[in-house]
């Protein structure tokens, strides 16, 4: 199997972590020993002033490469807003 090959695997085992469902609970990220996971503003990359931007915290994938696939994160979360591809 070739690199390129290797990555995709790589990468389409990842989770895919719904934000509209994410309540940014962090309870996936303490779980996942692999340290893939972490908590990420997404609103802060936005153009908008700090005084008129609302913090939107939620699981994001950091480390995929460093992921096994072992669900513990998906079955942790309440919300459902984790699948692995
Ligand atoms: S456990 Fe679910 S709701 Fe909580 S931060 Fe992770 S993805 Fe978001
Ligand atoms: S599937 Fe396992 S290794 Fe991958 S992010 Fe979730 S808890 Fe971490």
């Amino acid at each position: 199997m070739d690199i390129e090959n290797k990555i995709n695997e790589k990468v389409q085992n990842v989770p895919l972590i719904n934000y509209r469902k994410c309540s940014g609970c962090n309870k996936c990220i303490d779980v996942c020993k692999q340290n893939v996971l972490a908590l990420k503003d997404i609103n802060q990359d936005t153009n908008k002033s700090r005084f008129f931007r609302r913090r939107k915290l939620k699981a994001v994938v950091q480390h995929g490469m460093n992921c096994t696939s072992c669900g513990l994160c998906s079955s942790v979360c309440r919300h459902k807003a984790i699948l692995i591809t």
